[in-house]
């Protein structure tokens, strides 16, 4: 059966109109803008803000769009891909009805999304070593499962998705298969983008809040079928991503070098501190990561949590998390940040 987008969408979503904002409903040029109820004088900022930002962000998709070899068409943006996230629920499953699939231990959003929208999740855990269990999800799978999320490299535990598993899903679901690619500028996995144009139930997440160093502009970018970006912006707010942020992210865009030096070096400090780690008595499992942070085992691992609290410097303990007993999610920091660290664990003693 061919695949139709229709087919999934909610029918509210379907039949809704969506806002109509004074800039969408003119698109020609002129030079006295009286349509938006703005402040017409200026604003009290040196950049002028008084004017509502671009609804569809043409300009910054454009920019995306050459690096990241997408067309403009088939990109997304939103405030953060948590955003995305977010409206890939609203869009898509019908509360209390549908249903999604999500693979624990995994990023904490997609239940967090589920549950805002009153959608149910079903947790088809990650195998021993943190790849798909491709039977178990077939089980799972019915009637009313929308979306299945695959978080790769995953958070938190660093590893990409083996790629002909992914594409078992993408060949077989009838719903939407999110791959969320946060991590992937640190991975040695390539992104699923050039898949794009055969498969259209495939999104794939993006964000400039990782390699990039943008987290706190708030941008996030969906790549998918024009069906889907469709829906997307019939849903999304008029004016999701503002100004300010859509003239920074065009600018970060342009200093793509400094990006790939910090890559360069985040991936090779990972390395070094994988081998300081290993060194250490208490530690008993490194696990191999494709991303910027590394999952470890340690021995009272709480314990070691709290130690380094005391002394200023902050993990994430995932010990209490599903696979991760005793595990610590440390984020490669600068080369004199991971030598502290390592200098703390180093003189810690249970
Ligand atoms: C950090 C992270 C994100 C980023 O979310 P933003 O809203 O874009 O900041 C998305 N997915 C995963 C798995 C992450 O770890």
């Amino acid at each position: 059966m061919e695949f139709n987008v229709d087919n999934l969408v909610r029918e509210n979503i379907k039949k809704m109109t969506p806002y109509s904002s004074a800039r969408h409903e003119f698109s020609g040029t002129a030079t006295i803008f009286l349509d938006a109820n703005e402040n017409s004088f200026g604003s009290p900022l040196p950049e002028n803000y008084n004017r509502y930002p671009d609804p569809l962000q043409l300009t910054l998709k454009e920019k995306i769009s050459s690096i990241k070899g997408v067309p403009a068409q088939n990109i997304f943006l939103g405030n953060g891909s948590d955003e995305a996230i977010d409206l890939l629920f609203r869009i898509f499953c019908e509360p209390g009805k549908d249903n999604v699939i999500i693979f624990p231990p995994t990023y904490g959003m997609y239940e967090v999304c589920a549950e805002m929208n009153a959608v149910k999740v079903k947790k088809v855990p990650l195998t021993q070593d943190f790849q798909l269990n491709l039977g178990a999800i077939e089980e799972a799978i019915d009637a009313n499962t929308k979306l299945i999320f695959v978080c790769s490299p995953n958070n938190p535990t660093g590893n990409s998705i083996n790629r002909d598993d992914i594409e078992v899903l993408l060949n077989n679901f009838d719903g939407l298969v999110i791959i969320d690619e946060a991590y992937i500028n640190y991975a040695k996995q390539k992104t699923f983008i050039p898949e794009l144009t055969e498969y259209a139930n495939l999104v794939i997440l993006q964000t400039l809040s990782k390699a990039w160093g943008l987290a706190g502009l708030r941008l996030g970018m969906a790549f998918a079928g024009e069906p889907v970006i469709n829906y997307f912006n019939k849903v999304k707010y008029p004016y999701n991503i503002n100004t300010a942020t859509q003239q920074l992210a065009i600018e970060a865009l342009g200093n793509i070098s400094s990006v790939n030096n910090w890559t360069k070096t985040t991936v090779e400090q990972k390395g070094l501190l994988q081998e300081e780690l290993l060194k250490l008595p208490f530690t008993q499992y490194v696990y191999p990561s494709d991303a910027n942070f590394i999952l470890v085992k340690m021995r009272a691992a709480r314990n070691i949590y709290e130690y380094l609290s005391g002394k200023g410097i902050i993990v994430r303990d995932r010990s209490k998390v599903i696979l991760c007993d005793d595990s610590l999610r440390i984020t490669i920091g600068t080369p004199e940040e991971n030598k502290q660290l390592i200098e703390a664990l180093k003189s810690y003693t249970a």
